[in-house]
């Protein structure tokens, strides 16, 4: 097969390959149940942005679900930056999975499985491009409910995408950027892959349970307190949510991003807010801060 990506490399059984290359069974839980975890970290200018954070987010999860990494933190740091060196990128989106693995016989008991870990480097992916952030995102509110938490533990990042890919294919045929989730009580949730934060008069809000707890959200209230914004962990409510005084989404894939309209009403004036602008502003300052980033060289040394 071609390259699958234009540019990419993959670590699979013990070794590093082409990203066209790196295969699993298909037997193995991670593809026929998401019987896996995964983590993202991004590298921008030849650094992790975070990396220790990501790697306890990951060993939390696989602890979780009951098959803890083996794997020690220096071995997966060298991995990762091995991946990125391998694809020669600057700005990159790396991303460690642990799969239960395949099970002796297709018996039907998890803890017989062994777990796989695999990783892989990309070039680095937006959620919402750098030319268009004066635009904002326009977010689709869809109908469609985020996995309960009592279900599917949103803490442990996970494929459980059904609802998020459902409510993206809703966003897109109407014509948005990407969807919103509500949960049970009809509180905002999270979209695909990002955490989202409500401006009013109190300061920044963003919801306390039932989302995957982004490191780009924790990089929010550590921004936030060094602005000296307020910010807590709250419920959102719908109405909540349309008369913010503005709104933003946090992820990995391209960082603090505005969302100016919502089903394509206007938030506010319909533009990036003042609050929103400070704490991008300062995020992409902190990809220059050596207590903030670590150099994939150095790993590699
Ligand atoms: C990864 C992810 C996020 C964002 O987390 P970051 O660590 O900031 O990238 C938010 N929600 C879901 C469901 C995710 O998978």
């Amino acid at each position: 097969m071609d390259e699958i990506f234009p540019k990419g490399a993959a670590w699979i059984d013990g070794q590093f390959v082409k990203l066209s290359d790196a295969k699993i069974p298909i037997l193995d839980w991670g593809f026929l149940r998401s019987d896996a975890t995964y983590d993202v970290v991004h590298v921008w200018k030849g650094y992790f942005f975070r990396l220790d954070h990501h790697i306890d987010r990951f060993f939390q999860s696989t602890k979780k679900l009951r098959m803890p990494c083996k794997m020690s933190r220096n071995q997966l740091k060298k991995i990762l930056a091995g991946c990125v060196k391998n694809a020669g990128l600057e700005n990159a989106y790396v991303e460690m999975i642990q799969t239960r693995g395949v099970s002796p016989n297709f018996v039907r008991d998890p803890r017989q499985a062994t777990p796989r870990v695999i990783a892989f480097a990309v070039p680095f992916g937006w959620i919402l491009k750098p030319e268009d952030f004066e635009k904002g995102l326009d977010v689709l509110l869809t109908d469609i409910k985020r996995i309960p938490p009592n279900s599917v533990d949103p803490t442990i990042k996970n494929y459980h995408w059904m609802d998020l890919v459902t409510g993206m294919l809703n966003a897109y045929e109407k014509g948005h950027h990407t969807a919103l989730l509500l949960d049970e009580h009809n509180n905002v949730t999270e979209g695909p892959g990002f955490n989202i934060f409500c401006v009013d008069q109190t300061g920044i809000i963003t919801p306390k349970l039932g989302v995957l707890e982004g490191i780009t959200r924790k990089t929010v209230f550590d921004l936030s307190d060094e602005l000296g914004i307020n910010i807590s962990k709250k419920s959102i409510s719908i109405k909540k949510l349309k008369t913010a005084k503005e709104l933003f989404a946090s992820s990995t894939a391209g960082g603090i991003m505005p969302i100016t309209k919502i089903s394509g009403k206007n938030i506010g004036l319909g533009k990036v807010g003042d609050v929103t602008r400070k704490i991008h502003k300062l995020y992409w300052q902190k990809h220059l801060d050596p207590n903030w980033i670590t150099s994939v060289n150095d790993i590699l040394k």
